[in-house]
């Protein structure tokens, strides 16, 4: 009855859908506020064409709802209809279907949340790599990309009545190549994209592989997330990103897996360093590719080299541990002897001067005297002051030595160190008899 208003000239960005006695607007803009005026000028000229066919547009049976990237708040625009201003709502039904305004954004973030969690295992890679390098390495099709996918075969199922499963194996092509540009214009973002991008340049050729699982080592090489100090370093958990042998070097996945001198012996036996082609960032991809022992053999490589450099992370975490309480019970020692040396030292000076008041008040004193009776000599007087002397430090030294046979620290330190799992040193005997 009412095909005409679907034929009307509209303006550019504007569609409508009729279904029964039901028009639906579609209005595009690239702000809310020109998809509101877009749809304003349109339903004036559908209101108008109505008119001209004795219909009636009713304003309050008009349902909108703005689908926006923008945030919620900001995307809601009125738009006025006959008159009548109609504010968006947050959702609306048509033919048994919930549209939501935050339907684009909302939707795009929670498919890509759920992805990552179930790609993380496929991939095998460390929890800090992003999720566009684990979809890559995992060979899983971004989840946007797929559901574009499902659209357009879709749509193209509606308009030509060919099988699902056929337009899929066609569009799968269109989808790999929107992969592929996506995956080289991330590339420059940051090292370890960069990084993933050189050792897997290319996402059909990868994700075509007929090769096993993804293990752990492999990930660790691929991805530059790993036992690798450059990477340790970016997180906090090792001193420096230099590489143990090679001084001055960071030690980067490419370093260790391909230039450290230390794993020349893996590279020998198992990515044939020395043959006609050996493997490099550059050609990683295609020996990976090459066949299943060329991958098996990597595999083994980068468990041995990842496993070494893990384990010797372990080491250095638990021995700077140990220095580290070492040290710091070393500045807590010093600063308790400063303490106590300030501590005596206030003591005395309040018992020299307690002395000197008594002296004063005592006046001179008695002069020296033999047990003879005789008054003591200047030499002598001498000798009983260097011997007063000698014994204070006797008592002193006698003092000291008993203050350090009863110190327990000694037993505080083994304990720290057994804390942190690395085995006190025990110091050996002197050997006796010489
Ligand atoms: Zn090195």
């Amino acid at each position: 009855m009412y095909d005409g208003v679907l034929r009307l000239t509209l303006p550019d960005g504007v569609e409508t859908v009729g279904f029964a006695d039901d028009l639906v607007v579609l209005a595009a803009g690239t702000t809310p506020q020109e998809a509101a005026t877009l749809a304003e000028e349109a339903i004036s000229l559908i209101s108008s064409w109505m008119e001209a066919h004795h219909l009636e547009l009713a304003p309050a049976k008009t349902e909108l709802v703005m689908i926006s990237t923008m945030r919620r708040a900001n995307s809601r625009h009125p738009v006025t209809i006959n008159g009548v201003e109609r504010m968006p709502k947050e959702s609306i039904k048509y033919l048994g279907v919930i549209l939501q305004d935050h339907m684009v954004r909302g939707n795009r973030r929670k498919l890509t949340r759920v992805q990552n969690l179930y790609v993380r295992p496929v991939a095998r890679t460390f929890i800090s790599v992003r999720y566009e390098v684990a979809t890559v390495l995992a060979g899983v099709v971004p989840i946007c990309l797929q559901v574009k996918e499902d659209a357009r075969c879709y749509r193209k199922q509606q308009e030509t009545g060919t099988s699902l499963k056929e337009l899929h194996v066609l569009e799968r092509q269109a989808t790999l190549a929107e992969w592929q540009t996506m995956w080289d214009e991330l590339e420059p973002t940051s090292r370890y994209t960069r990084w993933t991008h050189r050792v897997v340049p290319d996402i059909g050729l990868w994700k075509a592989r007929r090769h096993d699982d993804m293990p752990f080592y492999l990930a660790q090489v691929l991805s530059g997330h790993g036992f690798f100090h450059e990477y340790l370093h970016s997180r906090h958990l090792a001193p420096s990103a230099e590489c143990r042998r090679c001084p001055g070097v960071p030690e980067s996945a490419e370093h260790a897996f391909f230039q450290c001198p230390r794993f020349a012996d893996v590279r020998q036996g198992l990515l044939g360093e020395d043959s006609e082609f050996p493997a490099t960032a550059d050609t990683f991809q295609a020996l990976l590719l090459s066949s299943r022992e060329r991958w098996s053999d990597a595999c083994v490589a980068a468990k041995i080299i990842t496993t070494t450099l893990q384990q010797e992370w372990y080491i250095e975490r638990a021995t700077s541990a140990n220095d580290g309480m070492v040290a710091a019970v070393q500045r807590l020692d010093a600063a308790h002897e400063a303490a106590v040396a300030a501590r005596n030292e206030r003591r005395n000076e309040a018992r020299r001067a307690l002395t000197r008041e008594r002296q004063a008040a005592r006046g001179a004193p008695p002069p020296a005297v033999h047990p003879d009776g005789r008054l003591l000599s200047s030499e002598e007087l001498a000798e009983r002051d260097a011997h007063r002397l000698r014994t204070r430090d006797n008592v002193r030294r006698h003092r000291a030595r008993h203050r350090l046979a009863n110190a327990e620290a000694p037993d505080c330190l083994d304990y720290l160190w057994a804390l942190f799992g690395v085995e006190a040193f025990q110091e050996e005997d002197e050997p006796s008899g010489h």
